[in-house]
Formats: structure tokens, C-alpha cells, sequence
């Protein structure tokens, strides 16, 4: 099969490629076919390397490509996803099919694409979104916005922040993040991070509610699980366990494992794991030209019995890979306690623009090669899947310190944890949700620093105190060659991680949270033209009357004292001005004052309609507030729109506070 797109040039042809995945269904597009342009062939031949015209190319073939590829198969999907801004065309081609289809508006359009979309971000370095010059954008899509039946500028607009004062560029993110119905950050602190990053794409919403929700990454087990490891699973496990995976049931009964059995199972995946380093290194070391005798003798330091720890990820800055040599002297002292003796076991890749990246891996090489470090520290090549198979289960301990909060979830950690070896990370991304004081160690704190060079000290004087006192005399606290306490922290991580962090139990949440509702409410709603034409003119409404909307209170307690458990009841009228009384919420506002005047605990919850005057347009609004706690609190009343087509309200950047 073969399909088509547009071109500013010529027409781009896209050979489609059918791949059974288990039972996952991939298409894959491919330039490289001699009916195209030969600059046009490349397009699909690399992710990275081109420049940002290959990248736009490599977007149309992805967003717009995408969607003519599922129309030529009649597939017509209630729900598409769009996993970090690199597809976010496909949007647009969704509203240019659907104007034509159903011979609609550009924002009858938009409002039927918004509720089947949900988008993805999945990194807080702004770097990850694409954003393109405004001139490539318009030599790629001059005939584009004529399609959609918008200006130029109407279109331009659509990849920018609302307040954006340099309106030059077209940024991927922002255009997903406008008109996705349900967009979600990958871990807890991530979707916090991303309200705070992208709040000004709805500049009139306090950042924290902007409506970015989140869904914690997870790993698919089956995959990930060492083959040994699997075994044992099948033997204590309840029978059919990979059909339970989600249940924290399900992993309780690893209880059941003997500490020898689960010991000697994992020492037999560290052996497999030497003999891949032992194997690597003396390849890499001889292709640099080392003699045979001085790898022979770095090599034979590796050691099975010695704690090992691995660090094994993309070589990004963020991800601090050389944090572990900040102080030489006290790492030296560590790796070289001959009682005691710790390896470290490295792995990764830079991006190929990523100089700084590159020169993190440089350095570790170096590091490897001073006399008090070889055989201490090895440095594998060509990190890719088959390797940190071997590197996240035969390890006893995986690090991972990122600086926070820039790791948005981090799954090697997960896969790690998941066959027993413990994790050793900076609260950052899944482990700051993960983590729970009995199934590994966090380094750091979750301190804000005035400065890199503060945090990277404070972190990595964490990394050496909690080795000292706490990894290392833990494993080396051995009884008939094995430490017990350690077999504890390995079961325990399996325990509590094995269920939450694995793609099962994503699923589950993207189904729930994000899937369904979606769904619900474009069969429900979305599919009927007359209540979208309906919604629109009521959003029109909003738009044009919200300024007019006038809140005031009707008791006028500021602030209060109050003791604990008592409630107190509040009330305000709104006066609405062409704004229909079904189509606001009022809300009240409130929370304990604290001495700096900010609020702390802030509770919102919505108010009860108690009296209604349809001729002067005034609705007074009640509610009774509980406090749990007493002290001194304060509270304010605002208006939010609402609908039952509208799937957040923070949606229309609309809120309206009481003004006087
Ligand atoms: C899991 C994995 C990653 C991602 O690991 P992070 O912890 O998210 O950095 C990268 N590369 C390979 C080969 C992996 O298996």
C-alpha cells in the first residue's frame, strides 16, 4: 500500500509497512520508495541528525501521514494519543477530514477533535517539544490554514502561549496542549511540573490548576523480567500471575521465596552480567588499541561477590552521570575497601548533538583508567535493550541521580526494582511516588537549591553518606554468605513496585482516566452536530459576557479564628449577564492564612444555588465549610464555567474572582 501527502514541492509518497507485534498491530512509514523527490527519500531513514526541515518533513509524515494511512484503512479510532508534541498535526488533519465531512466550522471542528484527544508530554527540558521557525512553517502549510478556514495568523497562533511576546516560532507542545481534551505529565511530580511549565498556555489559571493531569509510567514486566527470575515467579506466584500483574496481590506472595533461593537465583543473573562486562570491555579496550595483558588485568578485578552497582541510561546532562566522582578521594576510599569492596558498571549513549553529553562519557572513561580505578569502574558500549536486560537484573543496586526535578518518570529504575535489585535515586520522577523508606534508598532531599553547583554537592555528599552507612555495611552484613536484611529490601521492593509501576496498571489508568471519558463523551455528545453547534454558541457566550460576571459577598467575615471542627456557612451572589445560570459554577475559595499572608491547605469546593432572581440576573450561592484543623483562615469565592461537554474546566482559561 501506498499513500500520499502534500508537499510544498511535490508530492511525498509513503510505503506502508505491516508489523504483527505480538498482538499489537504497527504501521510504519517509509520515504524511501523511487516514486519520491530524491531529497525526499531520507525523510523516514533517521530520527535524529537532520536538520528542523527533516524534522517538519518527518512530522507531516507522522501527524498528517498518520491519519491518511488510518483513512486508507477505514479505521476510524474513537480516542488517538499523541505521546510528546512530535505528532501533533495529526490534530489538524482531524479537523480539516472532519470540516469537509460533515461540512462544518473550523470550531465545530476543533470542539469534536478536542474531546478524542489526549496528549502526553514527557519531559520537563523544553528542548524535548519541537518548535519551529514561523517561515517553516508557512513555506509547509501556506495551503493548510486556507483548508481550515482560518487566517494566517489564526493558524500561527494555534503553536503559541496566548501572552507569547516573540511570536516567531511554532511550538509542537503548545498545539497539543490547546487542543487535547485530556493531557497528562508521566509521574506525580512530573504532571506538577509540566502545570508549572506550560501554565501560560492558560495564562488567566493559577499555574497549579492548569489542566495537565498525570499517569505514572510503567514497564511491561513480562519483558523485563530476567528468565530465571520468571521461573521462581512461576513457582511462588498464584498460578496465571502475569494475568494479575497490577494486583499488589499478586506480589505479596513473594514472601513465600526463600532468602537462599532468591539470593543464589540473582547471583546466578550477576555471573551472566561479569561475563557480558568482561566480554564488552575487552572488545572496546582493544578496538582503543590497549594491549591484552592490560585488559587482562582489569578485566580480572571484575567481581561476583563484590557490591555492585549499576548506572546505565541516555548520557543527557540532566542525568548528572559523573555526580558519584564529584569528591575522588572519598569515591576512592569507598570502591577500595578491600574488606568491603564496591563496582561500578556504566552504560549509555549521547544524543549525536549532545557535546556535553559526549563529554560525560569521556570523562567516565578517564575516571576508569586512573590507577585506583581499574577494575573498579567499567564503561560498556552500545547501550541498547539486550544490555540493560542483563544490567537491571544482575546488579544489586541501580543509581540513578537526575537533577530534580527534571526526570519526568525514569522506567530503568522500574525494571530494576521489579527483579529485586534495589533502587538508589534522587526523589525525582517514579520514585518519588515509589519509593516508601523500606524498599531502597533516596538520595537527597527534596530541597530546592539556589545553585547547580549547591545541589550537585548536597546530592552527592548524600550519595557517600548513605553508602557508607547504610548500602554497604547492609550487603556486607552476611550470615552463611547472605545478608538477610539485603533479601529483605529485595523483596520488598518487588512487593510494592511490581504491581503500581508496571504497564498493567498504566493502562488501567489511561483507560480510566483519560480513555473513558473521552469516549463517553464523543458518543454521548460529540457525535451529534446539533449539541456541538449548541456547546459552541454557549462557549461563545462565555467568552463574550465573562468580564460582566459580578461576584459579591454577603457576609462579610475576612478572615476568622476558629476552632477545630467547627463549620461555618458562607454565601455570595453572582450577578450573570447573558451567561446562562447552568453554565457557572461558584465556588469558594479557602485556607488556613499563614504569618507570610499566603494560604496554605487550600480547599475548593463548589457552592449550592439557594435563590435565583432570573429578572435581575442575581443567584446567591451557599456552602458550608468544615475545617479540620483550628487557626486563622481566609476564603474567597470565584466563578467557573461548566458543562457537561466540557471536559475540565480549567479548559477555557476562564475564571472569574469576586472583585470587591
Ligand atoms: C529503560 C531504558 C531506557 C530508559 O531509562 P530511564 O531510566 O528512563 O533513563 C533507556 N535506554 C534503554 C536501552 C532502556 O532499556
Amino acid at each position: 500500500m501506498i499513500i500520499s501527502v502534500k508537499m510544498p514541492k511535490k508530492k511525498l509518497y509513503l510505503k506502508v509497512w505491516k508489523i504483527l507485534v505480538g498482538r499489537v498491530t504497527l504501521y510504519l512509514l517509509d520515504s524511501d520508495i523511487p516514486e519520491n523527490l530524491e531529497e525526499y527519500r531520507g525523510i523516514t531513514s533517521r530520527l535524529y541528525g537532520g536538520d528542523q526541515e527533516m524534522r517538519i518533513q518527518q512530522e507531516i509524515v507522522l501527524g498528517i501521514g498518520g491519519v491518511t494511512l488510518l483513512n486508507s484503512l477505514g479505521l476510524n479510532p474513537t480516542v488517538y494519543h499523541m505521546n510528546e508534541g512530535h505528532s501533533s498535526f495529526l490534530v489538524l488533519e482531524l479537523i480539516k477530514d472532519i470540516m469537509a465531512e460533515k461540512k462544518v466550522s473550523f470550531n465545530i471542528a476543533k470542539d469534536i477533535v478536542t474531546a478524542k484527544t489526549v496528549f502526553t508530554t514527557h519531559t520537563p527540558v523544553p528542548a524535548g517539544n519541537d518548535i519551529f521557525p514561523i517561515s517553516l512553517v508557512e513555506t509547509y502549510f501556506k495551503d493548510y490554514w486556507k483548508d481550515l478556514g482560518i487566517s494566517k495568523g489564526e493558524f500561527l497562533s494555534l503553536g503559541m502561549k496566548p501572552k507569547e511576546e516573540n511570536r516567531t516560532t511554532f511550538n509542537m507542545g503548545i498545539l497539543a496542549l490547546k487542543i487535547a481534551g485530556k493531557k497528562n505529565g508521566v509521574s506525580k511530580l512530573h504532571g506538577a511540573v509540566s502545570r508549572e511549565l506550560f501554565g501560560d498556555v492558560w495564562p488567566d489559571i493559577a499555574p497549579n490548576e492548569a489542566p495537565i493531569t498525570y499517569v505514572t509510567n510503567g514497564i511491561h514486566t513480562c519483558t523485563w523480567l530476567a528468565p530465571n527470575l520468571k521461573e521462581l515467579y512461576n513457582k511462588y506466584l498464584t498460578p496465571y500471575w502475569q494475568d494479575k500483574i497490577y494486583l499488589n496481590e499478586t506480589w505479596e506472595k513473594i514472601n513465600n521465596i526463600p532468602d537462599e533461593e532468591l539470593w543464589n537465583n540473582h547471583q546466578l543473573r550477576k555471573q551472566k552480567l561479569l561475563k557480558l562486562v568482561n566480554d564488552n570491555t575487552t572488545n572496546r579496550l582493544r578496538n582503543s588499541g590497549m594491549h591484552y595483558n592490560q585488559i587482562k588485568e582489569i578485566t580480572s578485578k571484575l567481581n561476583p561477590n563484590a557490591l555492585t552497582i549499576g548506572f546505565a541510561r541516555r548520557f543527557a546532562t540532566y542525568k548528572r552521570a559523573t555526580l558519584i566522582f564529584k569528591d575522588l578521594e572519598r569515591i576512592t576510599q569507598i570502591l577500595n575497601d578491600e574488606s568491603r569492596p564496591v563496582q561500578l558498571i556504566f552504560a549509555g549513549k549521547a544524543h549525536p548533538k549532545d557535546i556535553e553529553g559526549q563529554n560525560l562519557i569521556k570523562r567516565i572513561h578517564e575516571i576508569s583508567m586512573m590507577p585506583q580505578f581499574k577494575g573498579k569502574i567499567f564503561l560498556l558500549e552500545g547501550y541498547e535493550m539486550s544490555i540493560a536486560r542483563h544490567l537491571i537484573s544482575g546488579v544489586d543496586v541501580w543509581l540513578n541521580n537526575p537533577r530534580r526535578p527534571m526526570e519526568a518518570s525514569g522506567t530503568s529504575g522500574e525494571k530494576a526494582s521489579v527483579n529485586g535489585v534495589i533502587n538508589f535515586s534522587i526523589l525525582d520522577g517514579w520514585w518519588a511516588e515509589g519509593y516508601n523508606q523500606k524498599n531502597g534508598w533516596a538520595i537527597g532531599t527534596n530541597a530546592e537549591y539556589y545553585s547547580y553547583e549547591e545541589q550537585d554537592k548536597a546530592d552527592s555528599e548524600s550519595i557517600y553518606n548513605i553508602l557508607e552507612n547504610k548500602i554497604i555495611p547492609t550487603y556486607y552484613n552476611k550470615e552463611n554468605g547472605i545478608s538477610k536484611e539485603w533479601i529483605k529490601l529485595m523483596k520488598n521492593s518487588i512487593i510494592s513496585t511490581g504491581g503500581n509501576y508496571s504497564t498493567a496498571r498504566m493502562l488501567v489508568d489511561y483507560t480510566n482516566k483519560l480513555y473513558i471519558p473521552l469516549c463517553n463523551i464523543t458518543n454521548d455528545y460529540f457525535n451529534n452536530l446539533e449539541l456541538v453547534t449548541e456547546y459552541d454558541r454557549i462557549k461563545e457566550d462565555l467568552y463574550s459576557n465573562w468580564e460582566d460576571i459580578e461576584i459579591t459577598q454577603n457576609n462579610n467575615l475576612d478572615n476568622i479564628m476558629l476552632d477545630a471542627g467547627k463549620n461555618i456557612e458562607v454565601s455570595c451572589n453572582v450577578k450573570l449577564p447573558n451567561i446562562s445560570v447552568e453554565n457557572i459554577e461558584a465556588q469558594v475559595y479557602y485556607g488556613k492564612i499563614l504569618d507570610n499572608g499566603t494560604l496554605e491547605n487550600i480547599s475548593i469546593i463548589p457552592m449550592k444555588l439557594t435563590k435565583s432572581d432570573d429578572d435581575k440576573k442575581i443567584y446567591t450561592y451557599n456552602a458550608k465549610i468544615e475545617l479540620k484543623t483550628g487557626g486563622n483562615y481566609g476564603y474567597t469565592f470565584r466563578v467557573m464555567p461548566k458543562h457537561k461537554m466540557l471536559l475540565d474546566s480549567s479548559n477555557l482559561n476562564l475564571v472569574k474572582w469576586i472583585t470587591n
